[in-house]
Formats: structure tokens, C-alpha cells, sequence
């Protein structure tokens, strides 16, 4: 895997596109709040945009179940050596019981066909792999926050 600086504003923003004509067809609104002068990052971009596929498609398809509209938010911002970003949706949330499950690998919700339990462990793996994190806050009923944690390059800004 190929690392390079990475402005992750823009790869969140590419990766939105991709999505754009599907969540308005199932009306739902993003919201992106990204920090303007957010510092780079080294990253392999393919791995990072495979990280806000898998985030978007499940705040997508958790929001399309609950029947369709809400707001998926995004939003970027720098903390000490940290970029931060925040990837929220106005789903069903997770139930407590299953929270400590999600990465695990071939964990799923979702019926034969429709999910294959791998994205978020995924995430988890290409985020350690990167020196960050990823965690989660969720609230039932009201919606999924998952939160990411990439390093600051040395030296930039
Ligand atoms: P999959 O999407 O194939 O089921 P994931 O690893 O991406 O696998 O997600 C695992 C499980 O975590 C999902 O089946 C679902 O139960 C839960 N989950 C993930 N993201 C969300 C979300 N945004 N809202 C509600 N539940 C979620
Ligand atoms: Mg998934």
C-alpha cells in the first residue's frame, strides 16, 4: 500500500460524491462541516476511501431501514496531534448489547445477502494500521456516531 500525504477533506468529499444520487434518492441530507485548514496526513487514500465507503453505506443503509430520510453529518476538525473526524447519522442507533461487537469481524445485523459483517473491522484494522482509532457513540432511536483518529504529519502546520 502506497502512503502519501493526504488531505482528508478531500477524500471524504470524493467519497460523498460517489454516494450523492443514492441518498437523495432514499432523501437523505448530508452535512458537511469540514475544518478548512485541516492538516494532512500520511495515508494510503484507496484504504482511507474504503474506510468512508463502509461508514457512509452503513449510516445510508441503518437511515434507508428506519425508512428512509434523516441526516448523515461529517465533519472534520483538528485536535492537538489529531485529525478528527465525526461520521453521524439519524439511524436507529445500535443496541447497548451489541456495541462491544461491531468490529468484530463477520459481525452482522443484516439478513443472507445484505451484509457481510466485515466493513467495520475493516475500518478498525486500516485505522490502527494508520496510528489512529476509530470508536463509536450511539443512541437508540436517535442515531450512530462513529468517531476516527489519525495522526497529525510531523512538522505540518
Ligand atoms: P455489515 O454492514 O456487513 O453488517 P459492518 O461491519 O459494516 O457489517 O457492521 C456491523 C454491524 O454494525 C451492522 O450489521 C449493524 O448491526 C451495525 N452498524 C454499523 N453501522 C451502523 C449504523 N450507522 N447504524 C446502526 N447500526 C450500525
Ligand atoms: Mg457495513
Amino acid at each position: 500500500p502506497q502512503r502519501v500525504l493526504v488531505d482528508v477533506n478531500k477524500v471524504i468529499d470524493d467519497t460523498l460524491s460517489l454516494h450523492s444520487y443514492h441518498l437523495r434518492v432514499d432523501n437523505i441530507k448530508v452535512q458537511r462541516q469540514f475544518e478548512p485548514e485541516l492538516p494532512t496526513t500520511v495515508a494510503d487514500p484507496y484504504q482511507l476511501q474504503q474506510v468512508f465507503l463502509n461508514l457512509i453505506g452503513n449510516a445510508h443503509q441503518a437511515m434507508a431501514e428506519k425508512g428512509g430520510g434523516g441526516f448523515l453529518t461529517v465533519k472534520t476538525e483538528r485536535v492537538d496531534d489529531e485529525i478528527r473526524i465525526n461520521i453521524g447519522d439519524t439511524g436507529p442507533g445500535i443496541p447497548q448489547h451489541l456495541v462491544g461487537r461491531i468490529f468484530d469481524p463477520f459481525f452482522t445485523t443484516k439478513p443472507v445477502g445484505k451484509g457481510t459483517g466485515l466493513g467495520l473491522s475493516i475500518c478498525y484494522n486500516i485505522l490502527h494500521d494508520h496510528g489512529g482509532n476509530i470508536w463509536v457513540d450511539s443512541v437508540a432511536n436517535e442515531g450512530t456516531i462513529f468517531h476516527l483518529a489519525l495522526p497529525v504529519v510531523q512538522g505540518d502546520n
